[in-house]
């Protein structure tokens, strides 16, 4: 029997071959980070040309938070469906993201909690494979940001 993969639900998404990261597109030029990825800088003053690819959002600092109650629209997806925390998380040059939680418990969180990205199951995948997405975690006590 093969062995059951997680794959991510958007290839070009994150990367989760090793440590999870979210795949952005970097101007060489200015530095400017773009989410989801881009081919061009969009920095009207900016003349960069050169975009490279590079993992970011391994850890951050949660700016706010709210319970998701009502199950989003297609082509969202997820089994056994069940209200749950979604966040907005400030990485890297002040980028702010929106994702699931890796916690159903609000009591760990807290305004510019250090938060590491890890990965949320979905569904199962025709394959069999576990489909998963981001998500912000709290980090573990004592771990230093
Ligand atoms: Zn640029």
């Amino acid at each position: 029997m093969p062995e059951q993969q997680s794959v991510p639900v958007i290839e070009g998404l994150l990367d989760i071959t090793d440590e999870v990261g979210l795949i952005a597109s970097v101007c060489s030029a200015c530095e400017a980070i773009y989410l989801p990825q881009t081919s061009r800088c969009h920095d009207p003053l900016c003349s960069g040309v050169d975009i490279e690819t590079r993992l970011v959002g391994r850890s951050g600092v949660l700016l706010s938070w709210t319970r998701q109650i009502y199950e989003p629209p297609a082509p969202f997806r997820m089994q056994d469906w069940s209200p749950h925390l979604i966040g907005l998380v400030e990485i890297e040059n002040g980028l702010q993201v929106i994702g699931m939680l890796a916690t159903d418990d609000e009591s760990v969180l807290g305004y510019r909690a250090d938060m590491v990205l890890t990965t949320r199951s979905l569904y199962r995948n025709d394959d069999g494979d576990d489909v998963v997405t981001y998500a912000f975690a709290p980090a573990p006590q004592g771990a230093a940001q």
